[in-house]
């Protein structure tokens, strides 16, 4: 970690200690976000690491948005993913925005004043994302969308979202991607859906009935949604991988705190070599996982991304996650499995990271197919 970084982590841990974790019991149980965090983390700069000054941001890296993701992640898994897909918003908008767009809508974002969302999955269309059904027919002065979208994170919190819509041929081609606002005719919130984790991120379907998007909010061209949505994932990827990493950090530790406490036998569990053993495993997973997020966030910064590891990163990342939060809860024994300490909360939230962002097994799918393509030249 450079010298910034290590401020930027140094003062996230204190604003996440003091103003995150107090909450995080109650806000789990009562599914409760807090709009003033997100407005407080963005005062402090961290919704716009990556946007360039120009329009608010930090104009910094996705190494350091990694490392300001994974610090949050250790104390609030929620409040990261917000962030993480709100600054996947701000990139969709940097790269693919004309400027007007970026002026009218990255500043509000970069601050933390609103949210932005990403809108591409519907309930038929998961994985197979390409086979969407939600329309957009062009009419005079722009489009008008049709259809709804499923599993929207900051649903009905959000006021920017990116949403992929039809406007042509069946596949990957006829989609297009459009900015649609919060409180557009014909825009509508569905119901707010019920999680095992990410209780304190909305999670909402999004309805569309003949909802008219200007055609200035139209993201480069027709025909672009597919690209827009697939070019935002190559970073989501590595985004979410660090949020992984985060989570795996906090869970480690509170297991190697609570096994030097907790006494059994007349000694402190930590003795017990069947618990080092799984502690030493659950460190050299974290580590390695850090190691290969950190490497794609590298090669992305220097302008050479590598969507194989991006997705081995993703993969990597997140499944340890899953197994060292489980670890974790098996460490803890009896009261690991309460709400009295937060690895059952950490166990629950690590899940879907092994699902969002493409699910792990399309990680393996891509990594396959640029195993193919390598082999094959
Ligand atoms: C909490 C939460 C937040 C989300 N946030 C967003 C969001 O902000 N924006 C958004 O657009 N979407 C979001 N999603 C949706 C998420 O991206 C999808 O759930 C995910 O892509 C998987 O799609 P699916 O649920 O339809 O599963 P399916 O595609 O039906 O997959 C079911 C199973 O089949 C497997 N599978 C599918 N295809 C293949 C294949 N080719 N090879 C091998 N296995 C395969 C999958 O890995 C999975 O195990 C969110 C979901 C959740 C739960």
């Amino acid at each position: 970690m450079n010298e910034l970084q290590q401020e930027l982590r140094a003062q996230l841990e204190k604003y996440c200690k003091a103003s995150i974790e107090p909450h995080m019991e109650h806000d789990d149980h009562a599914e409760n976000f807090r709009m003033e965090i997100f407005n407080e983390l963005g005062s402090l700069g961290f919704t716009g690491i990556t946007t360039a000054e120009d329009y608010g941001g930090m104009g910094l890296g996705y190494q350091d948005l990694c490392v300001a993701l994974g610090e949050i992640a250790k104390y609030s898994v929620s409040y990261a993913v917000t962030i993480s897909v709100s600054s996947m918003v701000q990139a969709i908008l940097n790269e693919f925005g004309n400027e007007d767009q970026k002026q009218k809508y990255l500043p509000a974002l970069a601050s933390g004043e609103e949210i932005g969302a990403f809108a591409l999955s519907e309930s038929h269309s998961g994985s197979d994302a390409a086979g969407l059904k939600t329309t957009a027919k062009k009419v005079e002065g722009g489009y008008v969308l049709n259809g709804t979208k499923m599993w929207i994170t900051s649903g009905g919190v959000a006021k920017t979202y990116i949403v992929m819509a039809r406007t042509g041929e069946e596949g990957p081609k006829g989609i297009s991607a459009f900015i649609v606002r919060d409180g557009m005719d014909g825009f509508s919130y569905g119901k707010k859906e019920k999680k095992m984790g990410w209780k304190v991120s909305p999670t909402r379907e999004l309805v569309f009935e003949n909802c008219f998007v200007p055609a200035e909010n139209l993201l480069k061209a027709e025909g672009m949604g597919f690209t827009v949505a697939m070019a935002a994932l190559d970073k989501g990827r590595i985004t979410i991988g660090s949020v992984a990493v985060g989570l795996s950090d906090r869970a480690l530790a509170e297991s190697v705190k609570y096994s030097l406490e907790r006494k059994q036998f007349n000694q402190e569990i930590f003795n017990f070599q069947g618990l080092q053993f799984m502690m030493a495993d659950m460190a050299c997973e974290v580590e390695s996982s850090r190691y290969l997020v950190k490497e794609a966030a590298r090669l992305y910064d220097e302008g050479i991304p590598n969507q194989k590891l991006a997705c081995m990163a993703k993969m990597k990342a997140t499944d340890t996650a899953m197994k060292v939060t489980t670890d974790a809860v098996q460490i803890f024994g009896g009261v690991g499995y309460t709400s009295e300490y937060p690895v059952e909360r950490f166990m629950r939230d690590a899940k879907v990271l092994q699902i969002v962002e493409g699910t792990n097994q399309i990680q393996k799918v891509v990594i396959a197919r640029c195993l193919k393509k390598e082999f094959s030249n």
